[in-house]
């Protein structure tokens, strides 16, 4: 029997084990999934735990997806560039760790917009973990533009000069929220926005964007996988908007591939994760 898990802290809410038991049962792969909750403190002793214990592979969450860097072998560039890991795949001992919340971010626009990143404009607001990981693999993937809006402005910036040193073609600017008339302009012509702060997973949060700035062509994607009330509000308004569902998918299915070689039953996992949260 394989093992695989999450790592998290919290990371009981995670709907990642349903999807990925459901990918290796429908493949009649024999492996478990588990829920394994990681102290901050803890980290670099479950990693050598879990390699000993014999696990495959595992997912990495929230707050570890940077700190558990030092604690590998061999990180893929593209994960190296955007300091976040969440897939580890144990080679024989030795550690790999690779990030895939970019590619699934690219599958979720691709499908709900039919859009490629090559050529196209984004504009990030929020600029944590996720959104590091995503813009990396966007500039890696020739976006024309990126733009960061962050309520720390100095992230914003600090995560520019990295995506800077990593493509020359693509546009990168850092920009605050105060500055409504600069981001009014850039707004015009960004093809989509993607929200990637936490606010809006809990139901009496506010809406974090100012959804008035937004030209009504605007394309949005919310990170949050939920219906949040900034997409209610965005299609009220006429926005074609959807949440992160996709990207969480895509994600975990990338994971698969890297664990298994073996092509992720995507419609099967689809299904696991509509079953969990409807
Ligand atoms: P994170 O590293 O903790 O970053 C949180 C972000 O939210 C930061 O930009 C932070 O700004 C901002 N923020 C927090 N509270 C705020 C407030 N009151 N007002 C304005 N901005 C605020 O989290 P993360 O890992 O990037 O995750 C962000 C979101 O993406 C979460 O909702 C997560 O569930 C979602 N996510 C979805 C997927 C998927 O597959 N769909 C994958 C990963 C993450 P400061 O820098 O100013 O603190």
């Amino acid at each position: 029997m394989q093992k695989y898990g999450i790592i998290g802290w919290p990371v009981e809410h995670s709907l990642s084990p349903k999807m990925q038991q459901a990918a290796f049962d429908e493949l009649r792969i024999e492996a478990t999934y588990d829920l394994l909750p990681v102290e901050p403190s803890n980290l670099e002793n479950k990693v050598e735990e879990l390699k000993t214990a014999g696990y495959s592979g595992w997912n990495v969450t929230v707050p570890h997806k940077s700190a558990i860097l030092p604690f590998l072998d061999v990180i893929d560039p593209a994960a190296a560039a955007g300091e976040s890991v969440n897939t580890v795949v144990n080679r024989g001992g030795e550690l790999h760790g690779f990030s895939t919340d970019g590619y699934g971010l690219e599958m979720a626009v691709k499908e709900a917009f039919n859009l490629e990143i090559e050529g196209n404009r984004f504009l990030f607001w929020g600029t944590g973990g996720a959104a590091q990981a995503a813009t990396t693999h966007f500039a890696l993937r020739d976006a024309a533009a990126i733009t960061l809006v962050n309520r720390t402005h100095n992230k914003a910036v600090s995560l520019k000069m990295r995506l800077e040193q990593l493509s020359s073609g693509c546009e990168i600017s850092a920009l605050q929220r105060s500055e409504s008339e600069r981001l009014k302009e850039c707004l015009t012509s960004v093809d989509v926005v993607i929200q990637c702060t936490s606010i809006g997973l809990r139901p009496d949060d506010s809406i974090s964007m100012p959804l008035d700035l937004l030209p009504r062509h605007t394309k949005i994607v919310d990170m949050i996988y939920n219906e949040t009330e900034l997409l209610r509000q965005a299609k009220a308004f006429g926005h074609d908007a959807v949440n992160g569902s996709r990207m969480l998918l895509h994600q975990g299915a990338k994971a698969f591939r890297l664990w298994t070689e073996k092509d992720a039953p995507v419609e099967v996992m689809q299904n696991a994760l509509k079953a969990v949260s409807s």
